[in-house]
């Protein structure tokens, strides 16, 4: 085994239930153009942009936790796009690949990513995830409040200078679900993978209830009106937790995100970090971890700041939860109202 190897096996991050953490999502702003119903409140509160780590302070985090570990980073937000320097922070990440990084990864609306795509390939973005809801333009509008054509003028730039991409479709009922089909139709003709997410308990206004949620099972009956679906096997050799069941339609994959009906919490190799430091072990953990004050320590080379980092992260992750289920569970054995949960999908970005 060389120092490298043993270095990451000795320090990964893992939970109480042995899940390992490989994957860490940076959301690098809050902000966004878009207002997605299922996302957005309708008075968001801005962070304040002096309260954001830099991105040479996000660029240390990524670095001490590659070294521990992490292979795969994937930078959202609210709209990563947004903000300046994004491009770059790209870039800057290529370094850590000696490190032990695989992937950097982004996840986009692609309203502005007409402009970026090229500079996103040079600076070595390896794939990027794009929300599209429906191709219909007056119900894209009423669900996000923004046109469609530059998202699918993103979409096409995106193709042309060769970066991988799949599309995210968050269904809610009786909103955007006749869009399953023409969805499906698109990314075989279009030849991207498609996946739809079920609508999770993370929208900015907290009006998301059960009854709004598209099911797993719902999604493969409407698909299996037209198309022959079928069930693509597990890889066994993908040592990463993919959240997606994977599916066959006409031999054209698409994946069915079901965190609600048939979540993939038990095997989760994910953590997560806010623009302003605070650490999240699940997407649904009522409560973060605020590590800024220790990232800024740890950017200025203070001593024994890594030290410092490591122990309060390693205990936050070690009590992660069993998933979205066992945490719904006791908030209520506790009696406590699920709006006790201050966070939501933009600020954590996914
Ligand atoms: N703005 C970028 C975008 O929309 O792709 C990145 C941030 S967005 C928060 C990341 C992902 O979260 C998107 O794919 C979006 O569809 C998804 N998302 C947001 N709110 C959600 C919710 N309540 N339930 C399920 N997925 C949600
Ligand atoms: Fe913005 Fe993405 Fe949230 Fe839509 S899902 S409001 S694009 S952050």
């Amino acid at each position: 085994m060389n120092m490298m190897t043993e270095l990451k096996s000795n320090a990964l991050f893992v939970d109480q239930f042995g899940r390992g953490k490989r994957k860490l999502r940076i959301s690098v702003t809050d902000r966004c153009n878009f207002k997605c119903v299922y996302c957005m409140p309708e008075h968001p509160e801005w962070m304040k942009k002096h309260d954001l780590l830099s991105f040479e302070e996000l660029y240390q985090f990524c670095d001490f936790m590659v070294r521990r570990g992490i292979e795969f980073i994937r930078i959202t937000g609210g709209e990563p796009l947004m903000r300046q320097g994004v491009v770059h922070f790209v870039a800057q990440l290529q370094n850590l690949k000696q490190l032990g990084l695989k992937r950097i990864s982004m996840t986009s609306n692609a309203h502005y990513l007409k402009q970026y795509a090229q500079a996103l390939k040079y600076a070595g973005l390896d794939d990027l995830n794009i929300s599209l809801d429906s191709l219909d333009a007056t119900q894209f509008k009423q669900l996000t409040q923004k046109d469609l054509a530059p998202v699918l003028d993103g979409i096409r730039a995106a193709q042309a200078v060769g970066l991988p991409i799949k599309i995210n479709s968050v269904l809610m009922s009786g909103i955007n679900d006749n869009q399953i089909l023409p969805l499906a139709r698109w990314s075989v003709q279009q030849k991207v993978i498609l996946r739809f997410i079920e609508f999770m308990p993370l929208d900015g206004d907290r009006k998301w209830s059960t009854e709004h949620v598209v099911s797993e099972q719902h999604i493969l009956e409407t698909l299996a009106t037209e198309f022959a679906v079928t069930t693509q096997a597990h890889d066994s050799t993908q040592v990463t937790s993919n959240p997606a069941r994977q599916y066959l339609i006409n031999n054209h994959p698409i994946g069915i995100i079901s965190t609600i009906t048939n979540s993939f919490c038990g095997t989760c190799d994910r953590v997560r970090l806010t623009a302003q430091g605070e650490f999240y072990n699940c997407l649904f953990a009522p409560q973060g971890l605020n590590l800024k004050a220790e990232i800024k320590a740890l950017a200025s080379s203070e001593p024994l700041s890594e030290v410092s980092l490591n122990g309060a992260l390693s205990g936050y992750i070690w009590n992660k939860e069993q998933g979205f289920h066992a945490i719904e569970q006791r908030l209520n054995n506790q009696s406590l109202a699920k709006s006790s949960r201050k966070i939501s999908m933009h600020m954590l970005g996914g």
